[in-house]
């Protein structure tokens, strides 16, 4: 489990996180779903110890992230841009990560040929980035966080480089991801439809807050605030 505990945040001047706390359960598949600016990506990236809290504190699995060495946190992050090597192959995409931690090579072999099979990817593993498209290279770097076999994968609007069918696509992809592999999911998004179809439980987050959790069908028939209800589309 994520345990989110009155966590606030401030870059100079401007508060964008204010005293947010939030428990998301082991397995979960929950997504962080608010406008431009709200703040869902500050939260992603502390979760992810990528960034320090200011106040509150953050565990995982009971550790406090920001007490654990960057390899210890059990967390993959797949970000918007993914960010390929754009020299390396597929394959040596997938396995860097291993290999910077020291996975024996066997291990990082059967691993990146396991990530490869369930992406759906095999076939591309000798090529480079630039050989691929859009939707190829967003599944790429999934598979670089999944050879990690993560406690949790913190997704930040994975799907938005993507053109409208690849989204869609890669959505269907990403459920039966979760469905095979079972791992705390956060998915950040400011595509409401995503969040609907994806996540078991919706955080609609506005200005440095949340607004409201619940199940997508609690949160689009009964909206906690008229925010909730106009960023959702609820019927008025
Ligand atoms: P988007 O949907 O556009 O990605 P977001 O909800 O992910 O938005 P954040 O990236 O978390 O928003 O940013 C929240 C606020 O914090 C914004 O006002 C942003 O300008 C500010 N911010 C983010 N990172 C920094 C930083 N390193 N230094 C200063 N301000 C920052
Ligand atoms: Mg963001």
């Amino acid at each position: 489990a994520i345990d989110i505990d009155r966590v606030s945040k401030t870059f100079g001047a401007v508060n964008v996180i204010a005293d947010l706390s939030l428990k998301i359960r082991s397995g979960e598949f929950i997504a962080f779903l608010g406008p431009s600016g709200c703040g869902k990506s500050t939260l992603l990236r502390m979760i992810a110890g990528l960034e320090r809290v200011d106040g509150g504190s953050i565990s995982i699995g009971g550790q406090r992230v920001d007490q654990l060495p960057p390899g210890a946190r059990g967390v993959a992050m797949v970000f918007q841009h993914y960010a390929l090597y754009p020299h390396m192959t597929i394959y040596e995409n997938m396995a860097f990560g291993l290999r910077n931690i020291a996975v024996p090579g066997q291990e990082i072999d059967r691993r990146v040929k396991e990530a490869a099979r369930i992406l759906e990817i095999e076939p591309l593993l000798a090529r480079k980035p630039g050989q691929l498209s859009g939707g190829q290279r967003q599944r790429v770097a999934i598979g670089r966080a999944l050879v990690k076999s993560p406690k949790a994968y913190l997704f930040d609007e994975p799907l938005s480089n993507l053109d409208a069918a690849l989204r869609v696509r890669t959505r269907v992809e990403l459920a039966r991801l979760h469905q095979q592999v079972q791992a705390t999911t956060i998915f950040v998004t400011h595509d409401q439809v995503e969040a609907m179809t994806l996540a078991e439980r919706i955080v609609v987050m506005n200005a440095r807050k949340i607004e409201q959790v619940g199940t997508p069908m609690e949160v689009y028939s009964r909206p906690a605030t008229e925010f909730v209800a106009r960023f959702v589309g609820s019927p008025a």
